[in-house]
């Protein structure tokens, strides 16, 4: 029986999923996009220097919250604190290399990923100095451009499986599925870096194929346990499980930490889980972009920010141009609504912060649109707009975290927001 959360109910079985291994861009990285995109003027530096990516504010506990103005965190009320985001490009196993530009790595040849970095600016021998824009040091000379892997910057599967965040909000986790009865765990820290054998020796958990809800007793009973242990190669942890028909759903309880409490993260296989493909030889130039200059040779050092113009992103933000008129924003965030009931049912929980923060952009857009309801609606949908905003954040969060029992709480807050202010604009739900 699960320890820390049998008092609530298990949701029922959710039907197959598919695999998106490493399609997914973290939420981290919509929301530094979207910040780039919402940015009317870049702040220019002067004389020829590039063109730097805005000011944005962020939350100190919470990495994931990104504003573009000056306020409180909506998940815990704490001051947001100004960084300059910009997303980049870097390889899965070597975070030195990390290019402007998506292609493959100049040391290893693996593609690629999606990374948010902060840039900020320092000065030679001024310790504890660090700026959020060029300028000149003490001593007269240029200050020095930095790209940083943010925390929560790389929320991208390294071994093609499923990725989930720790309530914590420190570690990470990856199940792969490689043989019809191995699980695998890779477990990573807030920089997508893989923990050292010892700490994942101590670690304790298991691996749940079957389990039973008694609505009676609103007990959980497992049916089916089998422990986590590290790997030979002690990258890993693994549990050699009894269940080989796909699609698969399990989940895993374990702890962290000897004084950590237990976590659940529910996982759904619709196929085995393959290995990215590593390329024989590294491929040197293919990291540079194609712009007719000889390949430059490997450096240690990450790219500094001054060296280049910062290129649009080459990929999509999640944010299509908004409808105009109230009653199609309305459909809007119905689709939306339903859009994250279905990533939910087929245990995607890693995809839902696309649609959350499409609903909390239709939301927003629906703010001024309140002007024209009779003062008792406008009552109503006031306090609702602002839930379906918190809500919709809330479920980005949890969907992070791959538990299902969370998630669903989550949804249904979210669902009920969305109710009220439908129904203040006098819609059907
Ligand atoms: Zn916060
Ligand atoms: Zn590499
Ligand atoms: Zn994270």
């Amino acid at each position: 029986m699960s320890e820390n959360d049998d008092d609530t109910p298990v949701v029922a079985p959710r039907p197959p999923r598919l695999i998106v291994a490493g399609a997914l861009l973290g939420a981290a990285l919509a929301f530094a996009v979207a910040s780039l995109a919402a940015a009317q003027a870049p702040a220019r530096a002067p004389a020829s220097a590039p063109a730097l990516p805005p000011v944005s504010m962020t939350c100190p506990m919470h990495p994931d919250v990104v504003e573009g103005k000056p306020g409180t965190c909506p998940l815990c009320k704490m001051n947001l604190v100004p960084v300059r985001l910009d997303a980049s490009w870097m390889c899965p196993v070597h975070a030195v290399v990390t290019e402007q530009q998506p292609g493959a790595c100049r040391l290893c040849g693996r593609s690629l990923v999606p990374v948010v970095v902060s840039l900020t600016w320092t000065c030679r021998g001024e310790v504890n100095a660090e700026f959020l824009e060029p300028g000149v040091c003490r001593d007269g000379s240029p200050r020095t451009g930095r790209r940083t892997l943010r925390p929560h910057g790389n929320h991208n599967p390294q071994h093609g499986g499923q990725f989930f965040m720790a309530p914590d909000t420190w570690h990470h986790l990856e199940g792969t599925l490689p043989r019809p009865q191995l699980f695998r765990l890779h477990i990573y820290d807030d920089y997508a870096r893989t923990l050292p054998p010892d700490a994942l020796s101590a670690m304790r958990g298991r691996v749940v194929t079957r389990e039973r809800f008694d609505p009676a007793t609103r007990i959980v009973t497992e049916q089916a346990a089998f422990p986590l242990r590290p790997s030979k190669d002690g990258k890993s942890l693994e549990a050699t499980i009894d269940r080989a028909a796909l699609p698969a759903s399990m989940s895993v309880k374990v702890r962290l930490k000897p004084d950590a409490p237990e976590y659940r993260f529910d996982f759904t296989f619709a196929a085995l889980t393959t290995e990215p493909a590593t390329p024989r030889a590294p491929l040197a130039a293919a990291a540079r972009p194609s712009d007719g200059s000889a390949p430059a040779a490997p450096s240690p050092e990450p790219a500094s920010v001054a060296a280049a113009n910062p290129p649009a992103p080459e990929y999509s933000v999640p944010t299509a141009p908004l409808p105009g008129t109230m009653a199609e924003l309305l459909a809007e965030l119905r689709r939306r609504r339903d859009e994250v009931q279905g990533l939910i049912q087929k245990g995607d929980f890693g995809a839902i912060w696309v649609p959350a923060f499409q609903a909390k952009d239709v939301a927003v857009a629906l703010e001024p649109h309140m002007d024209h309801l009779p003062p008792q609606s406008r009552a109503h949908a006031e306090p609702a707009l602002g839930d379906v905003v918190r809500t919709a954040w809330q479920l980005d969060a949890v969907g992070d975290t791959g538990n299902a029992q969370d998630v669903g709480k989550a949804f249904t807050a979210f669902t009920q927001a969305v109710a009220r202010l439908l129904s203040a604009f006098s819609v059907t739900p």
